[in-house]
């Protein structure tokens, strides 16, 4: 029996409070998680006592058999999970069972609203974790030691999962955790045998660490007698417990494999696909990356969780061993095991470790190779790149080695269809390119109505020459690391001067050019009228339907990623716009016929607009609407 003392009632971090509101109202459909996080906790912390034992064999205290027990009592309600791993002490209890230690994670809870408090989905876009066990249970009860303390170091948590918790000191014999769980009334199904055993299937098979269950049967003698009133209980292993990507592909079934990404990725949907590799010679490794079909919550959190759970000769190192794939990768999730590294490597050693570089190398390109293959299959690619197109987008930047694999795996919008989604490849639009056109044009904007509308494109929608729609906040800084695409340089529209290679003929050039010559005298004035607002003015014919647009010089950086450095605090040098005339234009015509003040104003006025139609911001608006007023009144 065990006698508590030193009971201290404590309250659970606020963030836990919301964690457990939302999980019991919005998991009720998938409540038998519940096992697979507590299983999956307790073979964690045998993992974590293997690798401590490593140094120091003592911490088994003779019992280096790792496994977890799980037992229920039908009549009093209750299903116990029992571990001799690591075990923890009172403030790792405390730490542990009392917060959310992950970062961001507050945060995320604070965002959600109301109605989206309800959607499961959002829940799975972090581990529930312990805490999942109040979906079932009104009370739990958790009994530890930590291995390698005196059996009077044992503590007691209990809690009914409403607000507060108590610790308590006790005595424990063993090592290790023991959870119990006091079912709900209606979660009375779980204290059954078949039920647990099914579920232990289901979550746990690929669990290195086996899962164990008594099986009760009357005692015979040696020759099958019962022995009279006698009962002998053994402990039989229920999942199959070897670790998963240790099995040859061909013996691992589809849904194995989509189980195991549950477990290393705590996602309650299926990954979109996975990779699974053994690799032997000068590196020896195995390595298993699975694409999730959804995004975490903290993708963009400088430090959210990524990279691969880490083993050494299957011995479990780290989780989130993020030295091992690239940063715009950082949504792939996985196991990498491998003999190369040493059993005591730490972060700091990874980052040190010339074989590391070796293997980051090699699994960024096997994950690059699995969304081709993934790309193959139209639907679940578009999932995919609605959910990590952005970040994969990061790609170039950082790795300029495989720059041409990664711009073979983007998506973009484009006039061939005019749509937001990012569903065109290069090699569609390269294959769709006009006889005579040499270069991949596309357009830079603030959100996809200012590029689709923008006045730079009417020339090429006149022409039937396709141009990339790009409105996403990273693509002028992609495109600012791609130059081309098999073979054909890109171009910016809406910089330096208009080429369109072959597909003008030489009659059009020349009428242009007259055409240009002939307004020579307008652009004079217009150049005076504007003054140092411009760099320079010039006759276009980049326009159909337009007046007015402005240009920037070739080399210089786009409007959007000013927008985004100024607004992160950097100074930069004024750029002055190039500003390009319809000649063809009514109200160009109009200015050609224009004096003194009107042509003035009726200049800035179509500068101003052809800013605007750029998604730019005007220094004096209010200037703008009354010169616009007194042209529309006149
Ligand atoms: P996570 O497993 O993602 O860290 P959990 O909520 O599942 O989050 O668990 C919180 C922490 O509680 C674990 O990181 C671990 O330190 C501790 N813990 C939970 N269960 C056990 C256990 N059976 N043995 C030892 N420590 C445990
Ligand atoms: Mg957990």
């Amino acid at each position: 029996m065990t006698t508590a003392t030193h009971e201290e009632t404590l309250g659970f971090q606020t963030e836990v409070k919301q964690l457990l509101n939302l999980m019991i109202h919005s998991l009720y459909s998938n409540r038998e998680i519940f096992l697979r996080e507590l299983i999956s906790n307790a073979a964690d912390a045998c993992d974590k006592l293997r690798y401590q034992a490593l140094d120091n064999d003592a911490l088994y205290e003779g019992d280096s058999e790792l496994r977890v027990e799980i037992e229920h009592d039908s009549e009093a309600g209750t299903v116990t999970l029992r571990d001799n791993g690591i075990g923890m002490n009172r403030e790792d209890v405390i730490a542990n069972l009392g917060t959310i230690a992950k970062s961001g994670t507050a945060e995320f809870l604070k965002q959600l609203s109301g109605e989206q408090q309800k959607d499961a989905r959002l829940i799975g876009q972090f581990g529930v974790g312990f805490y999942s066990g109040f979906i079932v249970a009104d009370e739990i009860t958790v009994r530890t030691r930590k291995a390698g303390d005196a059996a009077d170091a044992g503590v007691e948590w209990r809690s009914k999962g409403e607000g507060e918790f108590v610790v308590a000191e006790i005595e424990r014999e063993k090592h290790g955790t023991e959870i119990i769980l006091h079912l709900k009334e209606d979660a009375r199904e779980f204290a059954d045998d078949y039920r647990l055993q099914s579920l232990v299937r289901k979550y746990s098979d690929h669990i290195e660490v086996p899962v164990k269950m008594p099986r009760t049967e009357k005692a015979t003698d040696d020759d099958g007698n019962e022995v009279d009133g006698s009962e002998v209980t053994t402990w039989e292993t229920v999942n199959e417990a070897t670790a998963l990507w240790v099995r040859p592909k061909s013996e691992v079934s589809e849904d194995e494999y989509k189980a195991f990404y549950k477990h290393v990725a705590h996602d309650f949907s299926d990954p979109l696909t996975w990779s699974h590799n053994k690799v032997e010679g000068n590196l020896e490794y195995t390595s298993l990356l699975y694409v999730p079909g959804r995004a975490p919550f903290d993708l963009y959190e400088r430090d959210g969780a990524r990279g691969v759970k880490l083993y050494v000769q299957r011995v479990f190192i780290m989780d989130d061993a993020e030295q091992f794939l690239p940063l715009y990768l950082r949504f792939i999730k996985g196991v990498l095991d491998t003999r190369d590294l040493s059993l005591n490597v730490s972060r700091e050693l990874l980052q040190q470790d010339p074989k590391v570089e070796k293997i980051k190398s090699a699994l960024t390109k096997r994950a690059l190779d699995m969304l081709k293959k993934l790309a193959k299959d139209k639907e679940a690619y578009q999932t995919f790149w609605n959910t990590f197109g952005s970040v994969l987008k990061e790609g170039p930047a950082e790795d300029y080695a495989n720059r041409d694999k990664i711009s073979g795996l983007l998506r973009f919008s484009s006039t061939h269809t005019d749509s937001a989604t990012q569903d065109q490849s290069l090699a569609d639009y390269v294959e769709r390119m006009k006889e005579g056109q040499d270069k991949i044009y596309y357009i830079v904007a603030d959100g996809f109505n200012a590029t689709k509308n923008s006045p730079h494109l009417e020339i090429f929608r006149k022409k039937g020459i396709e141009v990339l729609l790009l409105h996403d906040r990273i693509d002028e800084w992609l495109m600012s690391h791609l130059t081309e695409f098999d073979g054909k340089k890109f171009a910016d529209v809406a910089k330096g001067d208009l080429d369109l290679g072959d597909v003008e003929d030489e009659d059009e050039k020349k009428a242009q050019e007259e055409t240009a010559k002939s307004k020579e005298d307008l652009v004079k004035r217009v150049k005076e009228a504007l003054g140092e607002e411009v760099q320079e003015v010039k006759i276009t014919h980049r326009l159909t339907d337009s007046p007015a647009c402005v240009v920037l010089p070739e080399h210089e950086m786009g409007f959007q990623m000013r927008r985004i450095m100024e607004a992160a605090g950097q100074s930069l040098p004024e750029v002055k716009p190039i500003l390009e005339l319809n000649p063809d234009h009514a109200l160009v015509a109009r200015l050609e016929g224009a004096d003194g003040d009107g042509f003035g104003d009726l200049a800035r006025i179509l500068l101003d607009q052809a800013i605007i139609a750029e998604g730019g911001h005007l220094d004096d608006p209010a200037a703008y609407v009354k010169r616009l007023n007194a042209l529309l009144s006149a």
